[in-house]
């Protein structure tokens, strides 16, 4: 037996040899910062952080460095695989729409090849009936409402109530207001995006994002290789350049001093000149340093309003998706009834032959809680057995087979609008992003901070270019419909309805 007098002796041993074995298993303690220099810092590996590195990589090489949180590149453009190494399918972002020009210039750049997928065969069910139009459900399920979807979307765009649209408290109350009651629950009913009746969007924001939503019609082009297509491919040309591009290295603070910006991820201390934070704002928050602070307490920033989605992807062994109603093919379906929301089985040639069904897809609060609860606290086989029930009310004469695989994505902020209560426009957001901060060398880049194509990566690349264009000596035009305050699409256009993924 020890003495006493040699106890401490062991213990601190022992405390050596716990260092020794965590340091070499977790890394714990073995690091300084490593000092890295960059001229331009972005903070970020999703759409628009890669955009901007593939168009500063010519420019600036090696002095361009992109930290990303994540062990993979793409941000919500990320798709997964049945297997290893095998065809993909999104679990984020699915397609390109065919007004989009500036993301097909992108795809012709970049050498993605785009198939097309056109919606025919929408079925919608709501109060209990189905159809594959919604003149159909306005006449079976809402009597009271006399006026079909087209003209009432007519008048909140283009009715005189527009030039007061910033008097109302929100989206919600404006569609209540110009159109009545049982219209609103008819609008929001048919409408796949439940979310933008269960948040308080801002209803000047709201209405002139759907001026340009009217806009991007008809069919949707899915990318070979899926959406991720586009940033990993900006990333391997941008590497090409010589952008050093770092994964797994979150932004922890940023700091600005002495016209420097220094920021620490878990591996480096960077000082950079100039800076991108193309980071969502979700996980912007949660980054400190007084130049963070700074951005983080602007009305603007805080008006930002995420909206929490999640979609399920399913693999089966064998389509049971033909003549599946009345015999007809259905390739999207969405109900009030069951927290799929909405389901989409795809059209195009590379997903369809993956056998793959995206069959949930909702931005549902309550349902998105449900799915995360469900997947979380009783695992993958109740959420398979909950969405076989929800497609069983669907198409009752489908033969399910048991799914190869299922991935539950829960997304905290899958999109952002403009919240209510803001005295801002989307136009004047997108115009703050290029400098938030007056005098320092910092942007903020992405979908979010370009609230007029909320909802699409095409907002991603555009306040990309914002930025480029502003403070890194680009010329790169775009269109740009709908970002003035007022209406700017003719009444005639409402043929096609909001496009939306
Ligand atoms: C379910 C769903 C469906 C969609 N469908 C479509 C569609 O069909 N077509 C379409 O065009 N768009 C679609 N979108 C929208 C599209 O995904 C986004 O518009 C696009 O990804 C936005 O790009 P971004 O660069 O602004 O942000 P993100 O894609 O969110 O990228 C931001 C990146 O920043 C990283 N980050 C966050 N915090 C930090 C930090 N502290 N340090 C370092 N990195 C950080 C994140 O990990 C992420 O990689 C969809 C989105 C969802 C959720």
């Amino acid at each position: 037996m020890l003495s006493r007098s040699l106890r401490p002796i062991r213990i601190i041993k022992a405390l050596i040899l716990l260092c020794a074995v965590l340091q070499a298993n977790i890394g714990w303690g073995s690091e300084t910062p490593k000092n890295l220099k960059c001229e331009v810092a972005i903070i970020g590996g999703g759409p628009g952080g890669l955009y901007s590195a593939y168009r500063l990589g010519p420019k600036l090489d090696k002095r361009v460095c992109v930290f990303e949180r994540e062990n993979h590149l793409g941000g919500r453009l990320y798709d997964e695989p049945l297997v290893p190494g095998g065809p993909v399918h999104g679990v984020g972002g699915l397609r390109v729409m065919e007004g989009q020009d500036l993301v097909f210039a992108l795809a012709n750049e970049l050498g993605i090849t785009l198939e097309p997928g056109p919606y025919v065969d929408d079925m919608i069910s709501t109060r209990g009936v189905f159809a594959f139009d919604t003149e159909t459900l306005r006449k079976e399920v809402y009597p009271l409402v006399s006026e079909s979807e087209a003209a009432l979307y007519n008048k909140l765009q283009f009715g005189p109530e527009r030039a007061n649209v910033a008097s109302y408290p929100d989206y919600r109350s404006y569609v209540r207001s110009v159109v009545g009651e049982e219209q609103y629950f008819f609008l929001r009913d048919i409408l796949r995006f439940r979310g933008d009746y269960t948040y308080p969007l801002d209803a000047r924001g709201y209405l002139d994002w759907l001026d340009e939503e009217t806009n991007v019609c008809c069919t949707g082009y899915f990318p070979v290789g899926g959406m991720s297509q586009f940033p990993l491919r900006m990333a391997d040309r941008a590497r090409q350049n010589g952008v050093r591009i770092f994964t797994s290295e979150p932004a922890i603070s940023i700091n600005g001093r002495g016209g420097h910006y220094f920021i620490t991820t878990p591996t480096y201390r960077v000082k950079a000149t100039r800076l991108i934070i193309a980071a969502d704002p979700t996980g912007f928050k949660a980054v400190t340093g007084n130049i963070a602070r700074r951005i983080q307490a602007q009305a603007q920033f805080q008006h930002l309003t995420g909206v929490k989605v999640a979609t399920v992807t399913q693999w089966f062994p064998r389509s049971w998706w033909n003549n599946l109603v009345e015999g007809r093919d259905v390739h999207r379906a969405w109900t009030t009834e069951a927290c799929l929301n909405a389901i989409e089985i795809p059209k195009d040639k590379y997903d369809a032959d993956q056998l793959v069904v995206r069959t949930v897809y909702s931005d549902d609060r309550d349902c998105v809680d449900f799915w995360e609860i469900t997947a979380r606290e009783n695992g993958i086989e109740a959420v398979e057995a909950e969405i076989n029930r929800g497609l069983k009310y669907l198409f009752p004469k489908a033969d399910i087979p048991k799914p190869l695989k299922t991935v539950v994505q829960i997304w905290p902020a899958g999109w952002y609008f403009l919240g209510a209560g803001s005295d801002f426009t989307n136009a004047s957001i997108a115009a703050w992003a290029v400098r938030p901060l007056p005098g320092e060398a910092v942007s903020l880049v992405g979908d979010a901070y370009h609230p007029q194509r909320a909802t699409w990566s095409d907002g991603a690349y555009k306040s990309a270019i914002n930025a480029l264009n502003a403070s890194y000596g680009f010329d790169i035009k775009y269109t740009r419909s709908g970002m003035s305050s007022g209406p700017t699409i003719k009444a005639s256009r409402l043929n096609s309805l909001p496009a939306r993924h």
